[in-house]
């Protein structure tokens, strides 16, 4: 999940951006509105978290912008204390949440991951695929109720796959929703993962399927052994 930040004050950007980093969020962090607006043309983002006084364009004028795209990126925006109105402007403009500053981060990450739930149109935490389960909150994987070892980026590319069950997903989506900015991502970053997931999986009898030219995929339905 790759999660776009917005915010001028660097240490709290800084603070906020370590904290998604540890939830294995992939996280792009810019400080203007300019750039925000440019970034979510991109579309490569899951959520925005969007302040909203921001030097230049505002967050409000970002998110104007953004809804009239028409696009549906969930929107968590961040406003000072006392300012009801640039919440209430928020909501009405298409946010889909909010949280004043000061905050505590265990409250904002959790409704982080409420807002990606949403989107994913999955009212759980957890992901299902035959008699795997992948609990995205505890970041944790288990057949039946065996815990199976994989690393964070293991973890990652599985949820990815999970989530779109029954559907190609392109290395190019998986590196757009992995990755931020400042990462290096190899060529082959992707196959070398979900090679690794393989190993651990096949011998259960989850199956992820090569589409070839086009990416992967784990069946819908599969018994998954
Ligand atoms: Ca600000």
């Amino acid at each position: 999940m790759r999660i776009l930040l917005v915010e001028d004050d660097k240490i709290l950007a800084e603070a906020l951006s370590r904290a998604l980093v540890q939830s294995a969020y992939a996280v792009d962090v810019v400080e203007t509105g300019e750039d925000a607006d440019n970034a979510l043309a991109m579309e490569i983002h899951d959520l925005a978290i969007l302040d909203i006084g921001l030097p230049g364009l505002s967050g409000l004028d970002v998110l104007r912008r953004l809804r009239a795209r028409k696009s549906h990126v969930p929107v968590l925006i961040l406003t000072a204390l006392d300012a009801l109105g640039d919440r209430v402007r928020g909501l009405d403009l298409g946010a889909d949440d909010y949280m004043s500053k000061p905050f505590e981060l265990p409250e904002l990450e959790a409704r982080v991951r409420a807002l990606l739930r949403r989107g994913s149109a999955n009212p759980t935490p957890f992901l299902h695929h035959g008699r795997l389960s992948l609990d995205t909150v505890g970041r944790r994987v288990f057949y039946d109720k065996t815990p199976i070892e994989l690393s964070a980026r293991e973890l990652a590319v599985l949820e990815l796959l999970m989530m779109r069950e029954g559907r190609v997903v392109s290395k190019e989506h998986m590196v757009n929703h992995l990755y931020g900015w400042g990462d290096e991502v190899g060529a082959n970053a992707i196959e070398v993962y979900v090679y690794r997931i393989r190993k651990k999986l096949e011998p259960l009898g989850c199956e992820i399927r090569t589409v070839r030219g086009m990416g992967y995929l784990m069946e819908r339905g599969d018994a998954a052994g």
